[in-house]
């Protein structure tokens, strides 16, 4: 046990850190760089992303108009292979924003031990504003401007927030038009039908359940015995909710955009999931407590899973949160000072580049199996999933026992670690 080492930083005046992404992942990188001693030239290449792109998407209106939107690109880090990360359709969406989430990739890849840096992209839309084929006109325009940034070699784009396997194969379609035969492995989490694989569509969510039941194991508490808390009801936050509670944890709340719900007994996801393909939200769902996406995260719960948006947990509330574990399905749910302020009050808290780290393990398995054009079942998947997420969940934990470390501290000096050393080995070109 080396304590002293979190004890210096943490002792050290420091200016408070601002709440928005880009801030809280500097902040991450620049804290365990101190801790582990990083070499400042690697350090400082680091805090920079390689490559950023900045794109105008104009596109065609139902109506006839045009319509122009900015979207965004950002290769993070490429030195230990090709550049992965999602496309997010959201009105935030911004470059900085989109520089932190890269970050963030280049680590997670690392931690997983997967032969990728870190990418992300997204275009400053609310989809919400526009019908489907306005979304699939936007979609194609997007992906012809970053087509010089993507490749199966060079940036391989995901979905996120807003975008889903339709967007990729409307992504892949245009790629592989301009390339004149098809590329499947230029985009992942696509469909089955065009070269996706099994298991992706769960991967997230399923990677966050086995977290939350690594660290249950380390804290001796058994999984049926939990409530659980979701934030966000979309790909990952539905899908685990359903995950948990069929594994016989009790989900007590879970909100959308609109806003959220509780039942103290336990709410049922299945019948949940046919009133949002009704109603078009969670809210709404009889039986259930109305409650906002404020009061959701402090509700009396075990685990808290936030899995919508960056920055909801902060200096503001931080103290406020009841459950024992945070496990963020989210990127970046939790600011950098109330990530502090969780961890003085012994509140586990999962980092994001680990506890979400199941759906870009996925998206490898995709394109290892669309560059070798042989598919592997479900099962397959979903075992190498568990394997692999188990055994960086290991890794990370003793290293933060070693160390004295939080969880993201551990994960963070993992990841950032990986990557330094493949930089020192490769050396500083020219
Ligand atoms: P999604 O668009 O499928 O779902 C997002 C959900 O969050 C929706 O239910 C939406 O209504 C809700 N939401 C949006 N804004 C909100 C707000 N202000 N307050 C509360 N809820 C809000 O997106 P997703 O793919 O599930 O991604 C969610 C988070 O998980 C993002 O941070 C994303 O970066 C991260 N993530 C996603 C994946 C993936 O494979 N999809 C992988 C790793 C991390």
């Amino acid at each position: 046990m080396e304590p002293e080492l979190e004890t210096d930083v943490e002792k050290a005046e420091r200016p408070p850190v601002g709440d928005s992404a880009w801030e809280t992942a500097l902040a991450q990188l620049d804290e365990v760089a101190e801790l582990m001693g990083l070499a400042p030239g690697v350090h400082e290449t680091l805090r920079a992303p390689k490559r950023t792109l900045i794109v105008s998407v104009p596109f065609r209106m139902d109506d006839g108009s045009t319509r122009v939107y900015q979207g965004y690109r950002v290769h993070h880090n490429v030195t230990r292979g090709p550049a992965k990360g999602g496309i997010r359709y959201h009105p935030a969406v911004g470059l900085d924003e989109v520089k932190a989430l890269a970050m963030w990739m280049t680590w997670k890849c690392a931690i997983v031990g997967i032969p990728f840096g870190g990418a992300k992209g997204g275009v400053s839309v609310d989809v919400r504003d526009h019908s489907r084929a306005e979304i699939e006109r936007m979609t194609r325009r997007y992906a012809s401007e970053i087509l010089p940034f993507i490749g199966p070699e060079k940036d391989i784009p995901a979905p996120d927030m807003n975008t889903n396997e339709e967007i990729m194969a409307w992504i892949m379609d245009t790629y592989s038009m301009n390339s004149g035969y098809s590329v499947p492995g230029v985009v992942t989490g696509k469909p089955v039908s065009i070269g996706g694989s099994k298991g992706r569509g769960g991967a997230t969510s399923r990677g966050v359940m086995y977290m939350i039941f690594s660290t249950l194991k380390q804290l001796g508490i058994g999984i049926d015995e939990v409530s659980v808390a979701i934030q966000g009801y979309g790909k990952v936050g539905g899908f685990a909710a359903q995950l948990l509670h069929d594994a016989g944890c009790r989900v007590v709340a879970v909100s959308d955009v609109e806003g959220g719900l509780y039942r103290e007994k336990g709410l049922d996801p299945e019948a949940i999931n046919r009133h949002k393909q009704e109603a078009g939200s969670v809210l709404g769902f009889p039986g259930a407590e109305p409650i906002t996406n404020e009061e959701l995260l402090e509700i009396d719960c075990d685990v808290l899973v936030p899995a919508a948006i960056e920055g909801v947990v902060t200096i503001k509330n931080a103290d406020r949160i009841q459950a024992k574990i945070v496990c963020e399905g989210a990127n970046g749910p939790v600011t950098f000072e109330a990530d502090k302020i969780l961890n003085d009050r012994g509140v586990v808290v999962v980092p994001d580049i680990l506890a979400n780290s199941g759906g870009v393990t996925v998206s490898y398995f995709e394109w290892v199996q669309d560059i070798q054009a042989y598919f592997w079942s479900e099962e397959e998947v979903n075992d190498r999933l568990r394997d692999i997420m188990e055994d960086a969940f290991s890794q990370v934990h003793a290293l933060a026992t070693d160390k004295g470390l939080s969880m993201r501290q551990a994960a963070h000096w993992i990841g950032v670690g990986r990557v330094a050393e493949a930089h020192l080995t490769r050396g500083l070109f020219p």
